[in-house]
């Protein structure tokens, strides 16, 4: 499968602010929160890429970095072939139009002052698409597509006179109307009640096939990643610890962090019930990560060893890696 993005040793830190005490105590050591720690892995022209796991990980930052909506502390990401670190600023804004996100707050995502049908068509406006006359129904268009029917009635409605759901697809589609070629979903049905969640996730893989979209699927719920997903990347504390494809990855599991994150995927049948214990205590602090494997304070398994060296990501086979000295 032909590359889209390849994303190469990428590392990800940001300055800790302190207080003037907290200064004085530290001196010269500045702290930072190392969000993404050397990332690397690739998506085909295509492929859903799904990245999970637990609030602080870093898979949002992994997104924003891809988007160049952050710089990177180190590392590359290519997009086509080309590395966004060395693309001009301008050949930048002409390249935005094909890469689009949506976030997981449609409501922080969207002007109370604008109405649907304003806030579909700025995208078009900034960039310069289309014939201003060809606009408002090229909008019309997609918004039929998404699910916002009638648009010509919802066209002239504010955010707040829509339902949460339609209000997601109006994020859908203001990120679709410039016709993208990767698109990040960032925990898109995070805020989205149950029952709009199952229309939102059918409606990102019709459009997926519809419009042959790259995906970075962003989630902490590995059953959406295995709904959508081609491949599913599990990310802990800033590092991949296991990537392969989806029905690799949940029938043969190998990292514990992994085996944990699928202990808490429902199974649809009351006779049976998970046994094993979802994975224990908080996810430690990203400014003094756990020294070698990340997870081994919360591991089951560990061993002394663990807290030494980190574990390099190994071939299982098939495209399938996972970073466990028990593997
Ligand atoms: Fe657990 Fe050690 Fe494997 Fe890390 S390397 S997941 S601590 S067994």
């Amino acid at each position: 499968m032909e590359e889209l993005i390849h994303v190469e040793h990428l590392v990800k830190e940001f300055p800790v602010r302190l207080g003037i005490f907290e200064r004085a105590l530290k001196g010269d050591k500045k702290p930072v929160v190392h969000a993404v720690d050397d990332v690397s892995f690739s998506i085909g022209k295509g492929e859903v890429l799904g990245l999970a796991g637990e609030s602080g990980s870093g898979k949002s930052t992994t997104g924003r970095l891809i988007l160049r909506l952050l710089d990177p502390t180190s590392g590359s990401v290519l997009y086509g072939g080309k590395d966004l670190a060395k693309v001009h600023v301008k050949e930048m804004h002409l390249m935005r139009p094909k890469m689009q996100v949506v976030f997981q707050d449609p409501n922080g995502s969207l002007s109370p002052r604008m109405t649907v049908g304003e806030a579909i068509t700025q995208p078009l406006d900034i960039h310069g698409l289309l014939e201003p006359g060809e606009r408002k129904d090229a909008v019309l268009n997609l918004m039929e597509k998404v699910g916002l029917s009638p648009a010509p009635f919802l066209y002239q409605k504010y955010p707040h006179q829509v339902s949460g759901g339609q209000c997601q697809r109006v994020v859908i589609a203001r990120a679709l109307i410039t016709k993208p070629d990767f698109l990040v979903a960032d925990e898109p049905i995070a805020m989205a009640d149950v029952s709009v969640r199952a229309l939102i996730m059918e409606l990102l893989k019709d459009l997926k096939d519809e419009f042959s979209m790259t995906y970075l699927f962003i989630t902490h719920d590995l059953a959406t990643a295995k709904y959508l997903c081609d491949r599913i990347a599990v990310m802990y504390l800033g590092r991949i610890v296991e990537i392969g494809a989806k029905g690799d990855l949940f029938k043969h599991p190998h990292h514990p962090y992994t085996k944990a994150l699928l202990q808490a995927v429902p199974i649809p049948d009351p006779s049976k019930r998970r046994t094993s214990e979802v994975v224990r205590g908080e996810i430690p602090s990203a400014i003094n990560p756990p020294s070698g494997c990340h997870f081994h304070p919360r591991c089951p398994f560990a061993k002394p060893v663990c807290s030494e060296a980190r574990p390099p990501l190994k071939d299982m086979g098939g495209g399938h890696f996972s970073a466990c000295i028990l593997d």
